[in-house]
């Protein structure tokens, strides 16, 4: 089994030329950023750091956040009014899919996909907008450990261009899953999506959910532990959209994307690990990103679901445990 941190080299090394797909042009301001851009970071519950690339690099988390802002909701709500308002089944459909909220289940999928993230927004307690706002900014401040703040100009560009979440908003007022502050809840939203962010905050908040909801660099408590089970199922089942069965069959743990280019995922117990390359497939997933996570996973066994290697006689024990060696 290979060295961590020559591997991430050898992958980044590997993945930097590829090229293929294209960045985010539905919302126009995310085509501002350079498509090469490409870091790895592995940091372990011990809070142990792995990085390579452009690590300090900004960009907005999009849809990474609708996970942070999953676990805020249960706390502020608890578990039995999301699931009231949001279900926890995987779509199979795009991220921003309108069809099965008004068909099927009259009420969001589950909180992964832009409906649901919604109607979590709307599920966010406050006396005011600003103090909703706050209260999400301070939550992502206790997982990633300094200040967050808004990409204004992203923000902006959502709003003009977010029809698509829009026309989600309105069946969700519909079907009365959300209040009649539509406005009001898409700028939360679309806020969210616009927190600044860099490759190596995203591992920071990673492993703290692997660390229960510790935060490992600062041991700030971000969440209620009892909560980042919720979250990792969620995760584990609808964390990468349509491509979130190939990828739990693949790479085996729980992981969010988002269309900006970042993709995180959580080994329980063990590390969070965060991949940033803006260039993303049809799906809304880094394709770089995607490299690097099967091949980790594959070199390092990584799969939650990995057969018991005692009862594996084709394998060797000593591979076990990766990332408890790191
Ligand atoms: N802000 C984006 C949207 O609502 C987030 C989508 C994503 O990252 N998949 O469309």
């Amino acid at each position: 089994m290979p060295d961590l941190p020559e591997f991430i080299q050898y992958l980044y090394e590997e993945y930097r030329s590829l090229d293929s797909g294209s960045l985010a042009s539905y919302i126009p301001e995310l085509t501002k950023v350079n498509p090469n851009w490409f870091a790895i970071s592995i940091i372990t519950k011990e809070g142990e750091v792995f990085e390579v690339g452009d690590i300090s690099e900004n960009f907005t988390i999009q849809s990474i956040s609708k996970v942070f802002v999953f676990g805020m909701a249960l706390e502020d709500c608890g578990r039995q009014i999301l699931l009231e308002k949001i279900g926890v089944e995987p779509t199979g459909d795009p991220f921003n899919s309108v069809i099965r909220l008004d068909e099927n289940s009259k009420r969001p999928d589950n909180p992964m996909v832009n409906a649901g993230a919604i109607a979590t927004a709307g599920l966010i307690k406050g006396s005011n907008p600003t103090d909703k706002l706050n209260r999400m900014l301070d939550m992502f401040r206790r997982y990633i450990g300094h200040d967050v703040y808004i990409d204004a100009p992203v923000f902006m560009s959502e709003r003009a261009t977010g029809h698509r979440n829009r026309a989600l908003a309105n069946l969700l007022l519909n079907f009365g899953i959300i209040d009649r502050n539509i406005e009001e809840i898409l700028d939360l939203y679309f806020q969210q999506c616009s927190i600044v962010v860099n490759c190596h905050d995203l591992a920071v908040m990673a492993a703290t959910l692997a660390n229960r909801g510790i935060n490992p660099i600062n041991q700030d408590k971000a969440i209620e532990p009892c909560y980042v089970r919720d979250i990792l199922s969620v995760m584990y089942t609808c964390g990468m959209y349509n491509y979130a069965g190939e990828w739990a069959y693949k790479v085996g743990i729980p992981a969010k994307s988002g269309v900006s280019g970042g993709i995180i995922a959580v080994i329980p117990d063990r590390a969070g690990i965060a991949v940033y390359s803006p260039l993303i497939d049809h799906r809304g997933n880094s394709i770089r990103g995607i490299k690097v996570f099967e091949a980790l996973s594959e070199e390092f066994q990584l799969h939650l679901l990995d057969f018991p290697l005692e009862q594996c006689p084709f394998l060797d024990i000593s591979h076990r445990d990766p990332i408890r060696r790191l």
